[in-house]
């Protein structure tokens, strides 16, 4: 991606909620002399270019970029770190895309190719009933032989089981899936889906929006142009969704502004996205297991960079599983204000290395969040708060 084509779609646009106040005048010379004038904007409010998000990405000044995130953050959500008592189910491996970035696909002759029956997806849904469960979050691969029916039932089970979990499912690569298989508009595919229980689409998929690292990483994989296609659509239906970005392979920091912006241009159209989570790429067992990944240092500052250039997006998520929990709890200084949640059962990252555990309880989610200083706030997947453990 060139530099020259970020300044189409940068905005100086006041943001309402900012106020320069005494302290922050203090503490701008505290900042590296390439964040001075990003800080006075953050400080005044006005939105960030394409420009600054490079120089932020250039920046070595780690604290104070996290600094000028946490500013935005408390603005936005005060002291409150959010958690969901959730519980995640992959319900196929079997992926006709092979993404290359991908260990958790298989072809459908593949050992460890598993597709889950309704069956076994009720059972698993099952395990947490009585621990106050409010969200289902549900992918999977593209599997030819799955029926747009398997989706639909799937939905319908689970909604006449547990009417009062919300279902978040589906990628945007996956609804535009089903519309294939289905025949049907990515409209139409989504009405039928909520129709059957579907509540809110999860933020996968988007991986990096740069054609020429689509290419190499995900040749198989819709568009970035498509995946946010799918998303509005799925905002001017009424769902909200989430956003998500991979870093950490083969793309530069030109293409992480690129994307940043470009989510924050749909998002200012439509006001569908409730949070975005960066996603580390993690190598092992990948085609391009060569790349070393991303690093914590990286880690950070990509949340921090994210809070203060995404200024329409009500949340910054951390997701333990690829972060770990204690990054992921020092992150709450840094721009983030939610931790995911208790999630219970993870392939996708595990397959590709991950050293998580494969669930946190909600008294360890209160514990890593109360000792980062902030407040822990249970809320449901459209981000209602349910509990405040102050
Ligand atoms: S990332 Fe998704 S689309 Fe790509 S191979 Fe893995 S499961 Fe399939």
């Amino acid at each position: 991606m060139d530099a020259g084509a970020l300044g189409l779609i940068s905005s100086q646009t006041p943001t309402p909620e900012a106020e320069r106040c005494a302290w922050g005048e203090k503490f701008i010379p505290y900042l590296s002399s390439d964040l001075r004038d990003i800080g006075g904007k953050v400080l005044d409010g006005v939105r960030l270019s394409a420009k600054d998000g490079l120089a932020l990405f250039h920046s070595q000044d780690l604290l104070g970029i996290g600094s000028l995130a946490n500013i935005v953050r408390e603005r936005k959500n005060g002291q409150a770190a959010y958690f969901v008592i959730n519980r995640h189910i992959n319900y196929t491996n079997i992926c006709r895309n092979r993404c290359r970035f991908c260990a958790f696909s298989c072809d459908e002759s593949d050992e460890d190719a598993y597709t889950l029956s309704l069956d076994d997806i009720l059972a698993k849904a099952e395990e947490m009933s009585g621990v106050g469960l409010t969200e289902f979050h549900i992918v999977g691969g593209l599997n030819p032989k799955l029926p747009f029916s398997y989706y639909l039932e799937m939905l319908s089970a689970l909604r006449e089981r547990f009417p009062e979990v919300h279902i978040q499912a589906f990628t945007a690569v996956e609804i535009d899936f089903l519309a294939e298989i289905s025949g049907l508009t990515v409209r139409e595919a989504l009405a039928e889906l909520v129709d059957a229980g579907l509540t809110s689409l999860p933020g996968g998929g988007a991986e990096i929006f740069s054609p020429i690292v689509r290419r190499e990483i995900c040749p198989e994989k819709i568009s970035g142009e498509r995946w946010l296609e799918v998303m509005r659509e799925a905002h001017q239906l009424g769902l909200y969704t989430n956003a998500t970005m991979l870093y950490g392979h083969l793309e530069n920091e030109y293409d992480w502004v690129e994307h940043l912006l470009q989510l924050r241009q749909l998002q200012d159209e439509t006001g569908g996205f409730l949070a975005f989570i960066p996603l580390a790429f993690h190598p092992k067992h990948t085609d391009i297991s060569w790349l070393s990944g991303a690093t914590g240092y990286q880690d950070i500052k990509m949340l921090a960079i994210s809070r203060l250039l995404l200024d329409n997006f009500p949340h910054i998520k951390a997701f333990w599983i690829m972060l770990g929990t204690k990054l992921a709890q020092v992150s709450l200084g840094f721009g983030v204000d939610d931790l995911d949640g208790t999630v219970v059962e993870e392939h996708i990252t595990h397959a590709a290395g991950a050293e998580t555990a494969q669930a946190l309880s909600k008294q360890e989610l209160i514990r890593l969040i109360v000792e980062a200083g902030r407040v822990p706030v249970e809320r449901d997947t459209l981000y209602q708060k349910l509990t405040s453990y102050k």
